[in-house]
């Protein structure tokens, strides 16, 4: 199903030719930018050298430290009397990114999640449950207002009091669900306590967090639901920039509104399709904040096959962060595949903590997983042998020795928002 069958099937010619013009309006938006108009003069560049695409790969790169530098209001090509609503990035390390939206870019974010969830096979006949923060993260409002676009009944339930979320979902006969997959999982583990069955859910979507395949069948078994993945960022206006269709194998890109670059984090050069790398991101219809080839830090790759559905190019599911990535004795380690390994092993649950420490100069890796309730007997003195698996499943898929800690059901933290499962204590002083 289409929300905008012209717009998401456009030929390759059509597209090409749209994005040309609407990079060369981003580009005159941007001058009106200081920071862009002095990396443009520069660059000795003006929206009029543009004259294919291929000529993107001469703009200057955005960084996330280049939005913070620009804190509150430095990157608003539009005066404050035109925004009409402000968001923040969490800000975990130093002052937040601020991004402004005027009526036009609600407008055309609300268009895509319309776009989104119309894919997925969601309608007004639908009742959605939004589990995602409301308030200055994108994620509540940016799905609210695609859900009531497309005219779905909204429970903005937010996060938190799962057993009252569990209820509505009952109560108000709820068929899609929208959260962060560790979320899901807690919605589920909350379920099953209360012995209650959801069923009248059958879609649930999951993001801000990159999560496995095999996070995805849990979800689905456990939630009796069909799950898709969402991604989009604040920079991008939020959710909702990229989605699977209902094939669920990659995510496709509004490329209509985003001109999309894989690089080598490191050198900055532009990769093919099929090559892993740095997802490059330029909007093209940003009126309050435009960005030029802004560097995500998402980790992907374009893929080269064409999807049955007929929509544009598809990126793979985001595989980590380039910040998360973590590099241990010298190897690169994304915390979604340790997900990965310890779904596919029944005797342990989802949950688990990874704690990295540097002892006698050389990083050491443990894991802390739960133990499955249903393989717990109480007693954790005969799981040496569970221990040793679990051990050796890690080392054969990231190449890496790790300790592994077993713990009782129930004991790890829960995340009602975006799961920090990863403590790096290698840069502390003991
Ligand atoms: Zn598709």
């Amino acid at each position: 199903m289409f929300w905008n069958n012209h717009i998401e099937t456009l030929s390759d010619d059509e597209l090409a030719a749209l994005q040309l013009k609407r990079l060369k309006w981003t580009i005159r938006q941007a001058e009106k930018v200081p920071f862009y108009r002095t990396q443009l003069r520069e660059a000795g560049l003006h929206a009029d050298d543009i004259r294919s695409l291929d000529d993107a790969g001469r703009l200057p790169f955005t960084r996330k430290q280049d939005l913070r530098e620009g804190y509150p209001f430095g990157f608003f090509a539009v005066p404050l009397k035109q925004i009409v609503r402000i968001h923040t990035t969490s800000g975990t390390t130093g002052k937040p990114t601020v991004v402004g939206y005027t009526r036009q870019d609600l407008d055309n974010w609300a268009e895509m999640m319309a776009r989104d969830l119309t894919m997925v096979g969601l309608s007004d006949d639908d009742v959605f449950q939004n589990a995602l923060g409301y308030g200055l993260f994108t994620g509540g409002l940016g799905f609210h207002y695609g859900a009531e676009k497309i005219g779905m009944t909204v429970i903005p339930s937010a996060t938190g009091n799962t057993k009252r979320q569990i209820e509505m979902i009952m109560d108000f006969g709820v068929t899609a669900i929208n959260s962060t997959p560790s979320y899901g999982m807690r919605l589920a583990e909350v379920a099953e306590e209360m012995g209650v069955e959801l069923d009248t859910l059958r879609v649930g979507i999951f993001g801000a967090e990159p999560w496995s395949d095999n996070m995805r069948k849990e979800l689905e078994e456990r939630l009796g639901i069909t799950a898709y993945d969402s991604y989009g960022m604040s920079e991008m206006y939020g959710p909702g920039a990229s989605f699977e269709c209902e094939e669920r194998n990659g995510l496709h890109f509004w490329h209509d509104s985003y001109l999309v670059e894989i690089i080598d984090p490191e050198t900055g050069e532009v990769l093919g399709p099929g090559e892993r790398g740095e997802l490059v991101v330029t909007p093209l219809v940003k009126e309050a904040m435009p960005l030029i080839r802004y560097r995500t830090g998402d980790i992907t790759m374009l893929m080269e096959d064409r999807c049955p559905c007929g929509r544009g190019q598809k990126i793979a599911r985001i595989m980590g962060r380039s910040d998360d990535m973590l590099v241990i004795r010298g190897v690169n380690v994304f915390p979604s595949q340790i997900e990965h390994v310890l779904l596919s092993l029944p005797e342990v649950g989802e949950q688990f903590m990874v704690y990295i420490d540097r002892m006698h100069h050389l990083d050491e890796m443990n894991i802390e997983v739960e133990i499955n309730r249903e393989c717990f007997s109480g007693e954790l003195k005969d799981l040496a042998k569970l221990q040793k698996r679990v051990a050796g499943a890690l080392r054969d898929t990231l190449g890496l020795r790790t300790s592994v800690t077993l713990v009782e059901p129930g004991t790890l933290p829960r995340f009602e928002g975006k799961a920090k499962r990863v403590i790096d204590r290698r840069g502390e002083v003991w």
